[in-house]
């Protein structure tokens, strides 16, 4: 399997997913058409679907555009069906997903929208603006509650999981994550280290699951450094696992 990384729009990533062996290809979340056309054209491969997270225009805004040179299978939530330029196949948590020889399955996680899905192709986890690298997406449609339990559903992928977003946050998420936990170490070298590589224009994404239960402070509820800080800020604050999600996320949202 092989993955190629589109920077797209301003700061969007898609993707294209590659079977090897029969050259068959997804594209992931194109923002855009012309580019993702662009770099298709560059390898040998057969485009045979787009796999769209969720409805937002800058993540299935080049559906329009490829599909008028290319007839392709439209995956994405099938309570989309109607918000999805497209759509043909309406999934759902469990589904999956063929491309050549590589097998995805579908995770349906609710809460920056209403039928937004990850899907898995072996540690390789698409999870658009759901998972953020060292952060999360904005509730938009859903409830904290539904976040909170499709960001825990995602946590319970291996470690080595690689987490392939939908946009380049990091170093903003991270400016934010430590003013929440000064203290955490693996926090404050990977602010160092994405810092960096920013410096440099080169892509953080993907990071990994491990590194996003260390210092993503979105999955960081049970952190009592984490906790210490809130509580500072809200004194009555319930130390429960959403009530604590929710409040970084409120925070979150006016820094
Ligand atoms: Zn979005
Ligand atoms: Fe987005």
């Amino acid at each position: 399997m092989k993955i190629i990384q589109i920077p797209l729009l301003r700061d969007n990533y898609g993707y294209l997913l590659i079977c090897e062996k029969t050259r068959q290809t997804a594209i992931i979340d194109p923002s855009e058409a012309e580019p993702v056309l662009r770099r298709a054209e560059q390898e040998q491969i057969n485009l045979k679907a787009i796999l769209n997270t969720h409805h937002h225009r800058d993540h299935t805004g080049g559906n329009e555009g490829i599909l008028a040179r290319h007839s392709l299978e439209v995956h994405g939530h099938k309570s989309d069906a109607g918000r999805i330029p497209g759509l043909t196949h309406g999934v759902d948590e469990e589904d999956e997903i063929k491309i050549g020889e590589l097998t995805g399955k579908v995770f349906f996680i609710p809460g920056h929208t209403t039928g937004h899905v990850a899907y898995l192709f072996a540690n390789n986890l698409f999870c658009g603006d759901t998972l953020f690298t060292a952060g999360c997406g904005r509730i938009f449609e859903g409830t904290p509650e539904q976040m909170h339990a499709s960001l825990r559903k995602l946590m319970a992928l291996p470690d080595d999981t690689k987490v392939y977003c939908g946009h380049e946050y990091t170093e903003s998420n991270l400016r934010f994550a430590v003013t929440l936990e000064p203290k955490n170490h693996k926090l404050v070298s990977r602010f160092e280290r994405v810092q960096g590589l920013r410096s440099r224009g080169v892509s953080t994404v993907p990071s990994t699951m491990e590194e996003e239960k260390q210092t993503n402070p979105f999955l960081r509820w049970d952190s009592k450094e984490l906790q210490a800080s809130l509580k500072t800020e809200t004194p009555h604050l319930r130390l429960d696992p959403v009530a604590i999600f929710a409040k970084v996320r409120q925070l979150k949202d006016s820094f």
